[in-house]
């Protein structure tokens, strides 16, 4: 499987260019995107034709997970002739979210194929997604994405304990985390991760190596990924729209 960072940015940011989560996991003729944050749907665009992904996986109903699922619909509503249609799986409130955005009933349905989330492992295409309840809003989930036999990729969407984690990762999975709080500390209440969490889970589940995301703005990089390489010993690295690597 190949993954191409196509948004690594939290809710907000200073940086030019910065869009919200997607990641795009490919295999042969076969792909899904984990997340379709803000800005992020030009930059899939770029890379695949979005109607030829086997589905889009959403972690949350947070803008900055989700919200580019607006100009994917335009575009197969009014761009493609005929229209397309592209799966997502989500929480089951995403189309009334998306409705509701348009006071439009049945936006969404007009281009989206809404598969509702449940915990457990369901089959997309060629790969195996395997879905688990997160602490940080509503229903929120984190993934793991494999194929075949192979290493695994372990994608926490936002997250306030990085053990709701535990029953995805396998010895060697590649960690895809959130890092919002940087070196730390996650003020009280807030559910989201902070290096030391990060890298005392990576350490503890045997993950093979750390991809950093979703970092806050004003948050200190080397910092950041200082912090978890004192408690993980294998390779971290702070990921960027671009990044791209074979799992
Ligand atoms: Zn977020
Ligand atoms: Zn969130």
């Amino acid at each position: 499987m190949r993954l191409t960072v196509v948004g690594a940015g939290p809710a907000y940011s200073d940086v030019v260019g910065a869009v919200g989560a997607c990641y795009l996991v490919r295999s042969g003729p076969h792909a899904i995107a984990l997340d379709l944050g803000h800005g992020a749907f030009a930059g899939l665009a770029a890379r695949i034709p979005p109607e030829q992904l086997d589905a889009i996986v959403i972690s949350h109903l947070h803008p900055d997970h989700f919200v580019d699922l607006v100009p994917l619909r335009h575009y197969l509503w009014y761009h493609l002739s005929p229209a397309a249609r592209v799966r997502v799986d989500a929480h089951r409130d995403l189309a009334d979210r998306l409705d509701a955005l348009h006071a439009e009933p049945g936006f969404t349905a007009r281009a989206l194929d809404v598969v509702p989330l449940e915990p457990g492992v369901r089959d997309i295409g060629p790969f195996s997604v395997q879905a688990a309840r997160v602490t940080h809003t509503g229903d929120s989930f984190g993934f793991r994405v494999s194929e075949g036999s192979g290493g695994g990729l372990v994608y926490s969407g936002d997250v306030g304990r990085a053990a709701d984690l535990a029953p995805l990762v396998r010895p060697g999975d590649t960690l895809l985390v959130e890092v919002s709080f940087g070196p730390g500390p996650v003020p009280p209440g807030a559910a989201h991760l902070d290096g030391p969490a990060v890298g005392a889970f990576a350490s503890e589940a045997g993950a093979g190596r750390v991809l950093l995301t979703h970092l806050l703005m004003g948050r200190d990089r080397p910092a950041t990924i200082q912090a978890v390489k004192d408690r993980f010993p294998g390779p971290v690295e702070l990921v960027e729209p671009g990044f791209d690597t074979w799992i």
